[in-house]
């Protein structure tokens, strides 16, 4: 049986570089993707931190943001063919539940995650659903192709709201997603962003990328009393990436304005005053995972309408991912990309 190395959440503070079996096909509609590139997630930070900040299933082969070119396929896949390159949505969809079938796939009852659930791309080779694979262009580095994961992700969210010409946007949590949503602001036309974040690190990084009107730090600075004094009456849109700031996202609001919340923090308890909702007439929009946005994602990067390369600060070969983890986990890096 011929192996490889691959990356293996073994068990709780258990995670480690072994070898596996190369995955062959068992069904007509995968394929196998030789992997160029694979992007560090803040989700695998949390599945390898003690105690887990997020569950996976023990013996999983982890990686969910990647590339590569395909090497087989089973008899059934008519649409991909030996050598196309491709990316994929790691949340494999059943399409036949009443989710699926309302055309909400990344609500889907039988949803699979890919180097959660199933094993993923921190390994030479990784077996998907064809379904879920998406042809990109050679022409797109490899470092940016694994990035479109999260930047469909991201688009998703925006798909949500209507931003137009001269409006203004508040973005909590400057975090890969938080930049990749600042990017697609700027480039959507919005004239006023305001990045907030905490870290030293990512506020200096938001800085040189030069898409904030102002990067806030809302421990040393009053960020309402500069957003309500910036805009006048508050942002049009406030996008909340940390999944716990629901209260001040409603509070930098304007009249009539909208709240997206994306990021996802299952701890955050929110006590709000709803009336402020209903008197504001606040629209609060929640916004999970990718939906029919993985074209759209793709054919950003490969228009290079946003500079989504500028935000990987590593590229390491599989057998230094501890060290990149643990970057990413220290706040001292933004995308960290394996190349197995
Ligand atoms: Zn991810
Ligand atoms: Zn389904």
């Amino acid at each position: 049986m011929e192996v490889m190395k691959a990356a293996v959440f073994e068990r709780e503070g258990s995670f480690v570089l072994k070898d596996v079996p190369v995955p062959q096909i068992e069904a007509e509609d995968q394929v196998i993707v030789e992997v160029e590139a694979c992007s560090i997630c803040g989700t695998d930070v949390h599945i390898t931190a003690t105690p887990p900040g997020y569950i996976a299933t023990p013996g999983t082969t982890l990686g969910h943001e990647f590339c590569g070119h395909i090497i087989a396929k089973g008899a059934a896949v008519k649409h991909l063919n030996i050598g196309d390159r491709v990316v994929a949505n790691p949340n494999n969809y059943c399409g036949n539940c009443v989710y699926c079938r309302k055309n909400l796939p990344n609500e889907c009852e039988h949803i699979e995650a890919l180097g959660i659930d199933y094993d993923g791309a921190f390994a030479k080779y990784c077996r998907i659903n064809s379904k879920v694979a998406y042809k990109i262009s050679e022409d797109v580095p490899a470092e940016v192709a694994a990035c479109v994961e999260p930047l469909a992700c991201a688009v998703n969210g925006l798909n949500k709201i209507n931003i137009k010409p001269s409006d203004s946007a508040v973005v909590i949590g400057c975090g890969p997603i938080g930049m990749l949503i600042g990017m697609l602001l700027k480039a959507s036309g919005a004239s006023k962003i305001y990045m907030l974040e905490t870290v030293d690190y990512r506020i200096d990084f938001v800085k040189k990328l030069g898409i904030a009107t102002r990067v806030i730090n809302p421990i040393k600075e009053d960020a309402k009393a500069i957003i309500l004094e910036e805009t006048g009456i508050g942002a049009d849109f406030v996008l909340d990436v940390t999944g716990s700031q629901a209260v001040p996202s409603i509070d930098f609001t304007r009249k009539g304005g909208t709240v997206v919340l994306f990021g996802v923090n299952k701890r955050a308890r929110a006590e709000l005053a709803q009336c402020e909702i209903t008197t504001k007439e606040i629209s609060v929009l929640g916004t999970w995972l990718a939906n029919a946005t993985f074209p759209k994602a793709v054919s950003i990067v490969e228009q290079k309408a946003i500079d989504v390369g500028a935000l990987v600060t590593d590229v390491m070969p599989l057998d230094l991912i501890h060290e990149g983890l643990e970057k990413l986990a220290k706040g001292q890096a933004v995308k960290v990309i394996i190349t197995p």
